[in-house]
């Protein structure tokens, strides 16, 4: 049997580096379909994550999001349509229902990517999706997903999609792997869908917890990541702040398959694989994405490379033992 590795399994062993300022470092990727960011973050679609003031604040720093999905059309279209027209955006549709008029309208609002977003994405109602889609607006970015495996990577790009989210059952708030026995480690789902000699992009999406995963998503193949619980805490993400039971400021969270967020939108639970939750605040986006910035080049500069492509080509990989995952994270102890 098969063993797959994830974020926390492996190091990047450190090289040596001529790279004398981390500004010579550029963190910028092509996605293709005119989706240049100088930053590879994109904010999940979600209603705890992505509406437009976060499009608008990680928009102007270079990074994208995805408008989610669960609203009507107009709500969606709205909420493209208030956003200065020079900041990419991004919007999510499904797969069935209204989901070509859903893609018209938010293209016609300004919307320069269209993310076909469901759960299980090597499917034949994806296959179909992304054709209406591409034959409807042959020029908008089609993202799709999510896939686990390099055929599933290799037939979403032989059906039409031009980046493909990564990844089944790793996000912070997902269940998918206990409700239903399947999924792929999320860095291993990265490793095997960097075979494909397809020119589809790669979104490693789930499961990133720290600027560290971000570049070990990298280097293992990724074009840009794609966050959940890393901007849900901002001040940017929907929704209120509120204290918990210590005092402490939180934000909700929650899976767009849980149960809650299930009944909010379709007014009925089919299979939950997804929990709702909440958490700490962490402040201002703009603090939050510098920081992850901050990391990702500090990432690069310790294999001396100076962008995505060379981080690829450069990284040398570890597998690390339980021993050594403790190590790897503050460990201090009062003696
Ligand atoms: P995070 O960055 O680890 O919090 O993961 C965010 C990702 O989880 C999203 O981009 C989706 O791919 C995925 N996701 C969102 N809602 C659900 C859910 O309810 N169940 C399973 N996966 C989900």
């Amino acid at each position: 049997m098969k063993k797959g590795l994830t974020y926390d399994d492996v190091l990047l062993v450190p090289q040596y580096s001529d790279i004398r300022s981390r500004s010579q470092i550029s963190i910028k990727t092509d996605l293709g379909k005119g989706i240049k960011l100088d930053v590879p973050i994109i904010a999940s679609p979600m209603d705890t994550v992505s509406e437009t003031e976060m499009a608008n604040g990680l928009g102007s720093m270079g990074g994208i999001a995805i408008i989610h999905r669960y609203n009507t059309i107009e709500e969606q279209s709205v909420m493209i349509a208030s956003m200065p027209s020079e900041i990419l955006v991004g919007a999510a549709v499904g797969v069935v229902g209204d989901f070509k008029n859903r893609a018209r309208a938010a293209v016609e609002a300004g919307a320069k990517l269209i993310c076909i977003d469901v759960a299980h994405g090597h499917h034949i109602l994806m296959k179909e999706a992304i054709t209406v889609i591409k034959e409807a607006m042959p020029n908008v970015h089609v993202m799709a997903g999510n896939v686990a495996t390099l055929e599933g990577f290799n037939d979403l790009a032989d059906w039409g999609a031009d980046s493909i989210r990564c990844n089944i059952g790793g996000g912070s708030i997902c269940t998918t792997r206990i409700q239903t026995g399947h999924g792929v480690p999320g860095l291993e789902t990265i490793f095997r869908c960097a075979e494909s000699d397809r020119n589809a992009k790669i979104i490693a999406d789930g499961g990133i917890k720290n600027s560290g995963d971000i570049v070990k998503a990298l280097a293992a193949g990724a074009d840009a990541v794609m966050l959940g619980s890393l901007l849900a805490g901002t001040d940017l993400a929907p929704g209120k702040t509120f204290k918990g039971s210590n005092g402490e400021l939180r934000k909700a969270y929650r899976g767009m398959a849980s149960a809650e967020a299930q009944k909010d939108w379709r007014g009925r639970v089919s299979s939950a694989e997804g929990v709702a939750s909440s958490i700490p605040y962490r402040g201002e986006l703009y603090s939050v994405v510098n920081e992850l910035q901050r990391g990702i080049r500090s990432g690069f500069s310790y294999s001396g490379a100076r962008s995505i492509k060379e981080m690829r080509a450069k990284a040398k990989w570890l597998k690390q033992s339980s021993a050594s995952a403790v190590e790897s994270s503050a460990h201090v102890r009062l003696l």
